[in-house]
């Protein structure tokens, strides 16, 4: 079973994202629990989070099916020791938020170099970063998305999302998010089928299905190996249905959250759809 949803809004409160993410005809969802664009945020009401959990309840979104994204401006792989400091302490808020909502993962880019330190010193520091904040809270899991590589961001390739795994301590509460427009970006080729059969038995040696926490579906506006992530609607990019068609036959990919971050959110129940009907 695929659980196909999007990254819904939570204009009015995130109590609201069950709610959005129902009328899209969607299976699962993401979410941000605070804005993204922003450090800090007032706590969440009890209130919220209560009709949080009773409209996932209503419409059957269980945590397995959730995945919150954390704020874009935290860098867990920061190379100076205040900033470094501010984005851990947002991080732990941010986990925090989710051990409140009942929540079981945390979708985060793993950070930047910025050109100050060495790659694998980087990675050594956004490892150290998961550590201290899953040392801090319980239940929820820190979930690595990969990157298209953009300017200094890591988590480009699989072997460095494998470096920061390795030096996690606790292995059960870490996991990985795929995102298709990024892995493309980045290099990997999944848009035939013998590219597909080629990344995902890499993703499967390096870093392990047994990882994968979530995936993002969108299509690519930009080349393969660009390392430019510009998100397309799906099928209108450079990646193209079949390699969706692919994903959504294949096993490997069923009971994690599935969720579409393409431009246009009026289209989404309609790439919903689409997906589902992709299925052989
Ligand atoms: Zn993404
Ligand atoms: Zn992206």
């Amino acid at each position: 079973m695929k659980y196909i949803g999007a990254h819904v809004s939570t204009a009015g409160g995130v109590e609201n994202a069950p709610l959005n993410a129902h009328k899209i005809g969607a299976k699962a969802f993401a979410l941000f629990t605070k804005n993204q664009r922003q450090w800090t945020a007032k706590p969440l009401g009890e209130e919220n989070i209560a009709k949080f959990k009773e409209n996932c309840d209503k419409y059957g979104y269980t945590p397995n099916h959730i995945l919150p994204h954390d704020s874009y401006l935290i860098n867990l792989g920061h190379p100076e020791a205040m900033a470094l400091e501010k984005s851990r302490n947002a991080f732990l808020d941010e986990l925090q938020r989710c051990e409140l909502l009942g929540l079981d993962r945390l979708n985060f880019h793993p950070g930047s170099h910025l050109k100050k330190v060495s790659e694998e010193e980087c990675l050594r520091t956004i490892a150290e970063s998961i550590n201290l904040s899953l040392d801090k809270t319980s239940g929820v899991s820190a979930v690595i998305e990969n990157t298209a590589g953009q300017g200094s961001n890591l988590g480009f390739t699989f072997e460095q999302i494998a470096s920061i795994i390795h030096q996690v301590e606790d292995k059960d509460r870490v996991g990985v998010c795929i995102d298709t427009c990024h892995v493309f970006t980045a290099g990997y080729d999944l848009s035939t089928k013998e590219g597909f059969n080629k990344v995902f038995s890499d993703f499967e040696r390096t870093i392990g299905f047994q990882y994968l926490k979530g995936m993002h579906l969108n299509d690519s506006k930009k080349e393969l190996a660009s390392r430019v992530d510009r998100h397309e609607v799906i099928g209108e990019g450079f990646i193209g249905l079949t390699a969706f068609e692919y994903l959504m036959n294949d096993e490997r990919f069923n009971h994690i959250p599935m969720v579409l971050e393409t431009p246009n959110s009026d289209n989404w129940q309609q790439e919903i759809e689409l997906l589902y009907g992709l299925q052989k």
